[in-house]
């Protein structure tokens, strides 16, 4: 899943970008009431960034929920609350979801118990290209250069890469530490002025580990292949 940060498909081109800006124009009114920010924005993606969801019970999992009757078994990403107590006092905090508020909203009550979270936005509020729910920043009404976006979808934010900051889709790894590993980097870019240099950096030194990881799977995939085919019957 985490390969689709590799996909071309989701790197836009201006003439995209001009298609996609036709099709969703800006609306008369921002999602956030215009004010000064003293803050960043940080935009966090909901599912597989802050917590996986299961419909049969898995051997460990945080809490059981439901919607529109059907259970559901919630595994909270390793460090949440460590990470939005972290984050609340450096940067205005939205939940923005490609999932509906009766899905979202309940689970979001029972992992955000301190209330870091100011802002939700839905489905309703994504707009849908090239088959993915864009989340577009600008309709938030926030500077772009004080705006992140956390998501393990690179589709989401497709029409903004520059403020994308990716992250390893969250399946339920109890070792799980990338919340850590973000507070790092957000810790570091706090105070700056205009995020998107070091943002682009990060993003880019991110999609480059996951290249050599994957090109690394890759020739020890054929490697055992090789060997289990040298090894076989003459
Ligand atoms: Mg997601």
């Amino acid at each position: 899943m985490d390969s689709m940060h590799l996909n071309p498909k989701f790197v836009l081109d201006s003439k995209d970008l001009a298609l996609y800006r036709e099709a969703h124009p800006l609306p008369a009114k921002f999602l956030i009431p215009a004010k000064t920010l003293s803050k960043p924005m940080l935009v966090l993606d909901f599912d597989e960034t802050l917590l996986h969801v299961e419909y049969k019970a898995p051997p460990n999992f945080d809490f059981q929920t439901e919607c529109d009757k059907r259970a559901m078994f919630v595994q909270v990403r390793p460090h949440l609350k460590t990470f939005l107590a972290k984050v609340k006092p450096h940067y205005e905090v939205a939940v923005f979801t490609a999932a509906q508020p009766n899905y979202a909203d309940p689970m979001l009550d029972r992992v955000d118990t301190e209330r870091c979270i100011q802002y939700r936005f839905y489905r309703q509020h994504c707009h849908v290209f090239r088959e993915v729910y864009v989340k577009d920043l600008e309709t938030l009404g926030t500077p772009l250069e004080r705006t992140l976006i956390v998501d393990n979808h690179p589709g989401s934010f497709m029409v903004h890469r520059n403020n994308g900051i990716p992250i390893k889709s969250y399946m339920g790894d109890s070792g799980d530490t990338a919340l850590l590993e973000l507070w790092g980097f957000l810790d570091e870019i706090k105070s700056e002025t205009d995020m998107i240099p070091k943002a682009v950096q990060y993003a880019n030194g991110w999609r480059e580990k996951l290249s050599r990881q994957k090109k690394k799977a890759e020739a020890s995939a054929t490697q055992s292949y090789e060997s289990s085919t040298s090894s076989g019957p003459q």
